[in-house]
Protein backbone atom coordinates (compact mmCIF):
# COMPACT_ATOMS: atom_id res chain seq x y z
CA UNK A 1 0.00 0.00 0.00
CA UNK A 2 2.96 2.18 0.78
CA UNK A 3 4.55 3.54 -2.20
CA UNK A 4 8.03 4.51 -1.71
CA UNK A 5 8.70 6.37 -5.24
CA UNK A 6 5.45 8.49 -4.47
CA UNK A 7 5.32 11.75 -3.30
CA UNK A 8 2.45 12.82 -0.96
CA UNK A 9 1.01 16.53 -1.10
CA UNK A 10 -0.69 17.56 2.19
CA UNK A 11 -2.88 20.84 2.16
CA UNK A 12 -5.11 22.00 4.53
CA UNK A 13 -8.08 24.31 3.95
CA UNK A 14 -9.32 26.77 5.32
CA UNK A 15 -12.19 29.18 3.55
CA UNK A 16 -9.52 29.25 0.86
CA UNK A 17 -12.82 28.84 -1.27
CA UNK A 18 -10.53 32.20 -3.77
CA UNK A 19 -7.51 30.44 -4.27
CA UNK A 20 -8.23 27.17 -4.43
CA UNK A 21 -8.55 27.17 -8.17
CA UNK A 22 -5.64 29.40 -9.02
CA UNK A 23 -3.36 26.75 -6.60
CA UNK A 24 -4.88 23.79 -8.81
CA UNK A 25 -4.27 25.33 -11.66
CA UNK A 26 -0.39 25.58 -10.83
CA UNK A 27 0.18 22.40 -9.34
CA UNK A 28 -0.97 20.21 -11.96
CA UNK A 29 1.70 20.84 -14.17
CA UNK A 30 4.24 21.21 -11.43
CA UNK A 31 3.38 17.42 -9.95
CA UNK A 32 3.00 16.27 -13.65
CA UNK A 33 6.66 17.19 -15.14
CA UNK A 34 8.36 15.70 -11.91
CA UNK A 35 7.64 12.48 -13.72
CA UNK A 36 6.47 10.71 -10.20
CA UNK A 37 3.74 8.88 -8.78
CA UNK A 38 1.89 11.79 -6.47
CA UNK A 39 -0.99 12.65 -4.77
CA UNK A 40 -2.62 15.81 -3.19
CA UNK A 41 -4.45 15.33 -0.64
CA UNK A 42 -6.58 18.40 0.76
CA UNK A 43 -7.73 18.79 3.84
CA UNK A 44 -11.14 20.69 4.56
CA UNK A 45 -10.62 22.38 8.64
CA UNK A 46 -14.21 22.71 8.93
CA UNK A 47 -14.46 25.85 6.21
CA UNK A 48 -17.64 28.05 6.17
CA UNK A 49 -17.42 28.86 2.84
CA UNK A 50 -17.42 27.56 -0.53
CA UNK A 51 -14.04 25.53 -0.34
CA UNK A 52 -15.53 22.43 0.29
CA UNK A 53 -17.88 21.90 -3.22
CA UNK A 54 -14.88 23.41 -4.62
CA UNK A 55 -12.77 20.74 -3.35
CA UNK A 56 -15.25 17.50 -3.59
CA UNK A 57 -15.01 18.68 -7.52
CA UNK A 58 -11.04 18.28 -7.76
CA UNK A 59 -11.83 14.85 -6.14
CA UNK A 60 -12.95 13.43 -9.46
CA UNK A 61 -8.80 13.89 -10.20
CA UNK A 62 -7.22 10.44 -9.76
CA UNK A 63 -4.74 11.79 -7.80
CA UNK A 64 -6.82 14.16 -5.94
CA UNK A 65 -8.05 13.22 -2.27
CA UNK A 66 -10.26 15.45 -0.22
CA UNK A 67 -10.75 14.93 3.71
CA UNK A 68 -13.65 16.57 5.32
CA UNK A 69 -13.12 16.67 8.96
CA UNK A 70 -16.44 17.52 11.15
CA UNK A 71 -15.10 21.01 12.40
CA UNK A 72 -12.26 23.58 12.37
CA UNK A 73 -9.47 21.85 14.23
CA UNK A 74 -6.94 24.32 13.09
CA UNK A 75 -3.96 23.81 10.76
CA UNK A 76 -1.64 21.56 12.49
CA UNK A 77 -4.42 18.59 13.25
CA UNK A 78 -5.66 18.99 9.72
CA UNK A 79 -2.04 18.21 8.58
CA UNK A 80 -1.97 15.40 11.04
CA UNK A 81 -5.29 13.94 9.68
CA UNK A 82 -3.99 14.44 6.10
CA UNK A 83 -0.77 12.79 7.09
CA UNK A 84 -2.74 9.76 8.46
CA UNK A 85 -3.70 8.98 5.02
CA UNK A 86 -0.41 9.86 3.07
CA UNK A 87 1.10 7.10 1.25
CA UNK A 88 3.86 8.68 -0.73
CA UNK A 89 7.78 8.28 0.83
CA UNK A 90 8.11 12.07 1.04
CA UNK A 91 5.68 14.13 1.97
CA UNK A 92 5.09 17.61 1.38
CA UNK A 93 2.95 20.18 3.39
CA UNK A 94 2.06 23.57 2.03
CA UNK A 95 -0.26 26.47 2.37
CA UNK A 96 -3.69 26.52 0.45
CA UNK A 97 -3.89 30.41 0.00
CA UNK A 98 -0.69 30.63 -2.68
CA UNK A 99 1.57 31.88 0.21
CA UNK A 100 4.07 29.25 -0.86
CA UNK A 101 4.65 28.93 -4.37
CA UNK A 102 3.68 24.96 -5.89
CA UNK A 103 6.71 25.78 -8.13
CA UNK A 104 9.16 25.20 -5.54
CA UNK A 105 8.07 21.56 -4.66
CA UNK A 106 10.37 19.70 -7.14
CA UNK A 107 13.25 21.59 -5.64
CA UNK A 108 12.48 20.49 -2.25
CA UNK A 109 11.98 17.15 -3.39
CA UNK A 110 15.18 17.26 -5.61
CA UNK A 111 17.36 18.63 -2.60
CA UNK A 112 15.59 15.79 -0.16
CA UNK A 113 16.76 12.80 -2.76
CA UNK A 114 20.36 14.13 -3.69
CA UNK A 115 21.37 14.74 0.23
CA UNK A 116 19.43 12.23 1.82
CA UNK A 117 17.49 14.06 3.60
CA UNK A 118 14.66 13.27 6.71
CA UNK A 119 13.81 16.71 6.59
CA UNK A 120 14.04 19.70 3.97
CA UNK A 121 12.85 23.16 5.84
CA UNK A 122 12.29 26.34 4.05
CA UNK A 123 13.40 29.75 4.62
CA UNK A 124 11.25 32.33 2.64
CA UNK A 125 13.46 34.93 0.52
CA UNK A 126 11.12 38.03 0.90
CA UNK A 127 8.51 36.94 3.49
CA UNK A 128 5.38 38.69 2.16
CA UNK A 129 3.50 39.58 5.55
CA UNK A 130 2.74 42.67 7.64
CA UNK A 131 4.66 43.53 10.41
CA UNK A 132 2.08 41.99 12.64
CA UNK A 133 2.17 38.69 11.53
CA UNK A 134 6.69 38.56 10.96
CA UNK A 135 7.77 40.16 14.13
CA UNK A 136 6.31 37.90 16.49
CA UNK A 137 7.35 34.98 14.10
CA UNK A 138 10.70 36.75 14.69
CA UNK A 139 10.79 36.28 17.84
CA UNK A 140 9.43 32.82 17.85
CA UNK A 141 11.76 31.70 15.59
CA UNK A 142 15.10 32.71 17.84
CA UNK A 143 12.82 31.05 20.83
CA UNK A 144 12.61 27.91 19.27
CA UNK A 145 16.01 27.76 17.73
CA UNK A 146 17.80 28.09 21.35
CA UNK A 147 15.29 25.52 23.10
CA UNK A 148 14.78 22.91 20.45
CA UNK A 149 18.60 23.18 19.32
CA UNK A 150 18.09 22.88 15.92
CA UNK A 151 19.32 25.65 14.15
CA UNK A 152 16.59 26.23 11.40
CA UNK A 153 16.30 29.53 10.13
CA UNK A 154 12.88 30.05 9.53
CA UNK A 155 10.29 27.56 11.41
CA UNK A 156 6.97 29.43 9.95
CA UNK A 157 6.94 28.24 6.51
CA UNK A 158 5.21 24.96 6.07
CA UNK A 159 6.17 24.12 2.79
CA UNK A 160 8.84 21.29 3.97
CA UNK A 161 9.19 18.34 2.81
CA UNK A 162 9.58 14.94 4.96
CA UNK A 163 10.14 11.34 4.89
CA UNK A 164 7.61 8.78 5.46
CA UNK A 165 9.42 7.60 8.85
CA UNK A 166 9.26 11.05 10.17
CA UNK A 167 5.37 11.26 9.39
CA UNK A 168 5.05 8.31 10.98
CA UNK A 169 6.93 8.82 14.24
CA UNK A 170 4.67 11.91 14.50
CA UNK A 171 1.71 10.40 14.19
CA UNK A 172 2.68 8.13 16.45
CA UNK A 173 3.51 10.75 19.16
CA UNK A 174 -0.25 11.47 19.62
CA UNK A 175 0.59 15.16 20.74
CA UNK A 176 -2.26 17.35 20.84
CA UNK A 177 -0.95 20.76 21.31
CA UNK A 178 2.33 20.38 18.75
CA UNK A 179 3.99 22.51 15.69
CA UNK A 180 4.86 20.44 13.08
CA UNK A 181 8.07 21.47 11.82
CA UNK A 182 9.24 21.58 15.70
CA UNK A 183 8.05 17.58 15.90
CA UNK A 184 9.77 16.77 12.80
CA UNK A 185 12.99 18.13 13.41
CA UNK A 186 12.93 16.54 17.06
CA UNK A 187 12.84 12.75 15.33
CA UNK A 188 15.04 13.61 11.81
CA UNK A 189 18.60 12.67 12.09
CA UNK A 190 19.46 14.76 9.06
CA UNK A 191 18.42 17.98 8.45
CA UNK A 192 18.30 20.55 5.87
CA UNK A 193 16.71 24.21 4.76
CA UNK A 194 16.44 25.38 1.51
CA UNK A 195 15.18 29.23 0.56
CA UNK A 196 12.11 29.15 -1.75
CA UNK A 197 9.89 32.45 -2.55
CA UNK A 198 7.11 33.72 -1.03
CA UNK A 199 4.04 35.59 -1.99
CA UNK A 200 1.10 37.75 -1.22
CA UNK A 201 -1.94 35.70 0.28
CA UNK A 202 -3.85 35.00 -3.00
CA UNK A 203 -7.03 36.57 -1.55
CA UNK A 204 -8.45 37.30 2.47
CA UNK A 205 -6.06 37.46 4.79
CA UNK A 206 -4.67 35.39 7.41
CA UNK A 207 -6.58 33.34 9.58
CA UNK A 208 -4.60 33.54 12.45
CA UNK A 209 -5.43 35.80 15.48
CA UNK A 210 -3.61 37.24 17.72
CA UNK A 211 -5.06 35.06 20.34
CA UNK A 212 -4.33 32.06 17.98
CA UNK A 213 -0.67 33.40 16.88
CA UNK A 214 0.08 33.31 20.46
CA UNK A 215 -1.39 29.79 21.40
CA UNK A 216 0.79 28.19 18.50
CA UNK A 217 3.67 29.99 19.87
CA UNK A 218 3.50 28.77 23.15
CA UNK A 219 2.76 25.13 21.61
CA UNK A 220 6.28 25.49 19.73
CA UNK A 221 7.49 26.03 22.94
CA UNK A 222 5.82 24.43 25.97
CA UNK A 223 5.72 21.22 23.84
CA UNK A 224 9.60 21.05 23.51
CA UNK A 225 11.14 22.51 26.68
CA UNK A 226 10.33 23.26 30.18
CA UNK A 227 12.18 26.43 29.25
CA UNK A 228 9.53 29.22 30.22
CA UNK A 229 9.35 27.26 34.06
CA UNK A 230 13.04 28.17 34.38
CA UNK A 231 13.45 31.04 33.56
CA UNK A 232 10.31 31.89 35.94
CA UNK A 233 12.28 29.96 38.70
CA UNK A 234 15.26 32.23 37.57
CA UNK A 235 13.59 35.52 37.72
CA UNK A 236 12.04 34.58 40.78
CA UNK A 237 15.49 34.21 42.76
CA UNK A 238 16.91 37.48 40.87
CA UNK A 239 13.61 39.21 42.28
CA UNK A 240 14.27 37.61 45.84
CA UNK A 241 17.34 39.23 46.16
CA UNK A 242 16.73 42.22 44.40
CA UNK A 243 14.02 42.34 47.86
CA UNK A 244 16.31 41.50 50.08
CA UNK A 245 19.13 44.18 48.90
CA UNK A 246 16.45 46.41 48.82
CA UNK A 247 15.42 45.93 52.12
CA UNK A 248 18.73 46.08 53.61
CA UNK A 249 19.16 49.49 51.80
CA UNK A 250 15.84 50.67 53.33
CA UNK A 251 16.44 49.55 56.64
CA UNK A 252 19.91 51.67 56.64
CA UNK A 253 18.48 54.98 55.16
CA UNK A 254 15.65 54.72 58.01
CA UNK A 255 18.38 54.31 60.67
CA UNK A 256 20.39 57.34 59.09
CA UNK A 257 17.85 59.84 58.24
CA UNK A 258 15.17 59.02 60.87
CA UNK A 259 11.45 57.72 60.66
CA UNK A 260 9.97 61.18 58.94
CA UNK A 261 12.10 59.86 55.61
CA UNK A 262 10.63 56.08 55.81
CA UNK A 263 7.57 57.23 56.13
CA UNK A 264 7.84 58.48 52.49
CA UNK A 265 9.35 55.56 51.78
CA UNK A 266 5.54 53.38 52.13
CA UNK A 267 4.80 54.18 48.54
CA UNK A 268 8.28 52.92 47.03
CA UNK A 269 7.36 49.93 48.68
CA UNK A 270 3.74 49.86 47.53
CA UNK A 271 4.94 49.96 44.07
CA UNK A 272 8.02 47.72 44.79
CA UNK A 273 4.87 45.07 45.98
CA UNK A 274 3.15 45.79 43.28
CA UNK A 275 5.85 44.71 40.93
CA UNK A 276 5.72 41.27 43.17
CA UNK A 277 2.10 40.84 42.61
CA UNK A 278 2.25 41.31 38.73
CA UNK A 279 5.39 39.24 38.96
CA UNK A 280 3.23 36.52 40.55
CA UNK A 281 0.32 36.47 38.44
CA UNK A 282 2.82 36.12 35.18
CA UNK A 283 4.34 33.07 36.87
CA UNK A 284 0.85 31.71 37.66
CA UNK A 285 -0.27 32.43 34.16
CA UNK A 286 2.57 30.29 32.47
CA UNK A 287 2.06 27.45 35.08
CA UNK A 288 -0.89 27.53 34.20
CA UNK A 289 -0.64 27.49 30.68
CA UNK A 290 1.19 24.10 31.41
CA UNK A 291 -1.01 22.37 33.33
CA UNK A 292 -3.90 23.40 30.26
CA UNK A 293 -1.78 21.74 28.15
CA UNK A 294 -1.53 18.37 30.59
CA UNK A 295 -5.14 18.62 30.89
CA UNK A 296 -5.56 18.29 27.18
CA UNK A 297 -2.85 15.84 26.45
CA UNK A 298 -4.48 13.43 29.46
CA UNK A 299 -7.88 13.56 28.35
CA UNK A 300 -6.77 12.31 24.73
CA UNK A 301 -9.58 13.22 22.66
CA UNK A 302 -8.82 12.28 19.11
CA UNK A 303 -6.67 15.50 17.30
CA UNK A 304 -9.22 15.41 14.51
CA UNK A 305 -12.34 13.66 13.17
CA UNK A 306 -12.75 12.47 9.55
CA UNK A 307 -16.31 12.78 8.60
CA UNK A 308 -15.57 11.89 4.67
CA UNK A 309 -13.25 10.65 2.00
CA UNK A 310 -13.54 11.82 -1.20
CA UNK A 311 -11.70 10.20 -4.09
CA UNK A 312 -12.19 8.91 -7.60
CA UNK A 313 -10.60 5.66 -6.17
CA UNK A 314 -13.83 3.51 -5.68
CA UNK A 315 -11.94 1.66 -2.83
CA UNK A 316 -11.08 4.64 -0.97
CA UNK A 317 -15.26 5.73 -0.70
CA UNK A 318 -16.31 3.15 1.10
CA UNK A 319 -14.07 3.47 3.90
N1 LIG B 1 -5.64 26.70 8.00
C1 LIG B 1 -6.36 25.59 8.43
N2 LIG B 1 -7.07 25.69 9.60
C2 LIG B 1 -7.08 26.82 10.36
C3 LIG B 1 -6.31 27.94 9.92
C4 LIG B 1 -5.61 27.84 8.74
O1 LIG B 1 -6.38 24.55 7.79
O2 LIG B 1 -7.74 26.85 11.39
C5 LIG B 1 -4.88 26.61 6.74
C6 LIG B 1 -5.14 27.75 5.74
O3 LIG B 1 -6.22 27.44 4.88
C7 LIG B 1 -3.83 27.80 4.98
C8 LIG B 1 -2.80 27.43 6.03
O4 LIG B 1 -3.51 26.72 7.04
O5 LIG B 1 -3.78 26.84 3.95
C9 LIG B 1 -2.09 28.65 6.60
O6 LIG B 1 -3.02 29.56 7.14
P1 LIG B 1 -2.85 31.14 7.02
O7 LIG B 1 -2.48 31.51 5.63
O8 LIG B 1 -4.08 31.77 7.57
O9 LIG B 1 -1.65 31.40 8.02
P2 LIG B 1 -0.33 32.27 7.79
O10 LIG B 1 0.07 32.20 6.36
O11 LIG B 1 -0.68 33.64 8.23
O12 LIG B 1 0.66 31.61 8.70
MG1 LIG C 1 -0.83 32.23 4.73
Amino acid sequence: MDKENMISLVIPVYNEEASLPHLMERLRPVMKDMGKEYEIIFIDDGSSDKSLSILKGFAAHPHVKVLELTKNYGQHAAIFSGFSVAKGGIIVTMDADLQNPPEEIPKLVKVMEEGNYDVVGTIRKERKDSVFRTFPSRIVNAIARRITGVRMTDWGCMLRAYRRSIVQHMIKSHEQSTFIPALATYFAKHVTEVEVSHEERYAGSSHYSMRKLINLQFDLVSSFSDFPLKLIMYAGIGMAFLGISLGFVLGIARLVYGAAWAAEGVFTLFAILFAFIGFQFFALGVTGEYIGRIYKEVRRRPEYVIDRIYSSDVEENIR
